[in-house]
């Protein structure tokens, strides 16, 4: 929309009239606006491709093809369909003005002309071209501004995270040399330990962020397609000693006919491992874990259940958000960052999956990952 930018507008007249489109130009070319003229529907339309004006004035009795026409064929552009339109006609219907809205006209001028209805008119509707094309800058403008801030923060968290991890890394490697070195008094122990739960909340969360930072850079690797109850088993496997200790009941139960899944391997055993990893954080000594595969219609279902702390309706549908945790004691008790969720729910909508959840506080969560089969 340069023209209202330079100048007062560019404003094309449609009319087979050439007195009309005389009194119209001279009345609006004197009130500053570039004025251009086309005596039928299809020059009109030709010109209107080829200059693009801010507004058209659009006879609608005209010989081969009429206003409306001209108007439905203007809506139709992309480029042009913006462009307000002004119906005129020497009819004064209601039926005729209705039609025109239909159609797209944003306003109606009857003949004979008063004039300084026009200019009121062509004022206000340019007026409103303008206020739009400016509120459409704003918007890109946020967008955009929204996208480098986006593309900063994740600059920020990985160089941060990648500055940090060293240093945790030489914190819990020097507890264990110290350890194995010397003989610590209680209190010495309960020190270090301190030292060491601290370190290893900070190892966790920085893990989190780059593993979020990795994954939202995308799907670098080829799906590749393998046995769910392979793909699954070792998984499930991995988890058996922290189950074990903290006497919960894990179990697997592969489908009755194994069936193949698609996917990254790497990726998708994270998000796996993320809803198994909950599952025992959340789950109370003495609770119940299963994990399933199975088929349904033209999805696969990999289930992880637990009977566990469950999620507070409030709380469901911002599990996935970035950072966020339930604010409840039990659920804080546990260590985290509120991003194991993130990752799981960006790795599954990569694969053009989904997840969904359910859950009864105090009774325990359902997580399933639904993939295209
Ligand atoms: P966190 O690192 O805190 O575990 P997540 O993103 O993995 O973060 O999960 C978000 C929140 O959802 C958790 O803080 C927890 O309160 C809740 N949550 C996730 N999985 C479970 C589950 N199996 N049982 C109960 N609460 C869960």
């Amino acid at each position: 929309m340069p023209a209202l930018t330079e100048k007062k507008g560019c404003i094309l007249i449609i009319d087979d009239s050439q007195s009309n489109l005389d009194l119209l130009e001279t009345l609006l070319s004197d009130r500053g606006y570039t004025i251009r003229t086309a005596d039928g529907g299809q020059p009109g339309l030709d010109l209107a491709r080829t200059i693009s004006p801010d507004l058209i004035l659009l006879d609608i009795m005209m010989p081969m093809m009429n206003g409306y026409e001209v108007c439905l064929r203007l809506k139709e552009d992309p480029q042009l369909r913006d462009i307000p339109v002004i119906f005129i006609s020497a009819l004064d219907d209601i039926m005729e003005k209705v039609t025109g809205f239909k159609v797209g006209g944003v306003d109606y001028i009857a003949k004979p002309f008063q004039l300084e209805e026009i200019i009121a008119r062509v004022e206000t509707h340019l007026e409103l071209r303008w206020k739009r094309w400016e509120v459409e800058h704003l918007r890109e403008w946020e967008r955009n501004y929204y996208q480098k801030l986006m593309e900063l923060k994740d600059e920020l968290m990985s160089t941060a995270s990648h500055n940090i991890k060293n240093p945790v890394s030489n914190i819990l490697g020097g507890i264990h040399l110290l350890r194995k070195s010397e003989k610590l008094s209680p209190k010495g122990e309960k020190y270090v330990e301190m030292i060491e739960r601290g370190a290893e909340r900070i190892s966790s969360l920085i893990t989190d962020m780059l593993d979020v930072a990795w994954v939202e850079a995308g799907l670098k690797d080829v799906p590749e397609t393998l046995h769910v109850k392979a793909f699954l088993q070792p998984i499930v496997e991995h988890f058996t000693y922290g189950a074990q200790k903290k006497n919960l009941t894990l179990q697997f139960t592969p489908p009755s006919v194994d069936f193949s899944i698609r996917v990254v391997p790497s990726r998708m055993s994270q998000a796996v491992e993320n809803l198994l990893s909950n599952a025992v954080k959340y789950t109370p000594s003495g609770g119940r874990i299963e994990v399933t595969a199975d088929l349904q219609d033209e999805n696969v279902l990999i289930r992880v259940t637990d009977t566990g702390l469950g999620i507070p309706v409030e709380d469901l549908p911002h599990i996935f958000d970035k950072f966020y945790r339930v604010q409840r004691r039990e659920h804080l008790d546990q260590p985290g960052s509120g991003l194991g969720m993130t990752i799981v729910q960006t790795i599954v909508t990569q694969h053009n999956g989904r997840v969904e959840v359910e859950s009864k506080e105090g009774q325990g969560s359902t997580f399933t990952i639904v993939l295209p089969a």
